[in-house]
């Protein structure tokens, strides 16, 4: 019965998904629609959130299937993948270790990666214990190649980056340790001005 095992994975990941999305919103780790996040299933094919739901009210229908040249293979009427999909791709591509992928705009981690200010010189030891140096890769524009290709190369020796004037990418092995990731790097974030300011007031 491979067919039943496959389907019950998808279902899994697909409520597993589900509840990273909520728990993404609900610590306003992402707002609005924004935000996107992929798993890898077994072979080349990965589920990916569609384009233009809201992470924090998702069903089932609104997590696609699509394939390693980003082909749509199972999808809910009017669904359609989300505008990161290359990028998603292209780091589960190039990374066989890497099984989930999660895309975010924290906000105070995306300060840093708006301003320029260097968060790895001014954040608690635990951003460095727990994800090592977080490079801000230099702007492109989102849902670009360009993007894509030097975000997925990133991602082969760092588990967290920051995309300037845009956001934060972190990576896994499940959903679980991509999720808990994007929670220290905003939390480091928030630490690490808060911490600035109040140098600046003595
Ligand atoms: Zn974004």
């Amino acid at each position: 019965m491979p067919e039943r095992k496959e389907e019950q994975l998808v279902l899994r990941l697909k409520d597993e998904l589900i509840v990273a999305g909520q728990r993404l919103w609900q610590r306003q780790l992402l707002g609005g629609r924004d935000g996107n996040i992929s798993v890898r299933l077994d072979g080349a094919l990965y589920l990916i959130t569609a384009s233009g739901v809201s992470k924090g009210f998702m069903g089932r229908d609104d997590i696609l299937l699509v394939d390693d040249k980003g082909r749509v293979r199972e999808a809910a009427a009017g669904r359609q993948p989300s505008v990161e999909s290359g990028m998603h791709i292209a780091v589960l591509q190039r990374n066989p270790a890497i099984g989930c992928v999660l895309h975010a705009h924290p906000v105070y981690a995306t300060a840093f990666a708006l301003s320029g200010a260097d968060l790895n010189a001014c954040a608690p030891e635990a951003l460095q214990l727990n994800l090592g140096y977080v490079p801000t890769l230099p702007y492109a524009p989102a849902g670009s190649q360009e993007l894509a290709q030097q975000t997925a190369q990133a991602l082969q020796t760092h588990c967290a980056v920051l995309l300037a004037r845009h956001g934060a990418v972190t990576c896994g092995e499940n959903i679980t340790q991509a999720l808990l990731r994007m929670e220290t790097l905003e939390q480091a974030a928030k630490t690490a001005y808060i911490g600035k300011r109040l140098c600046a007031q003595e």
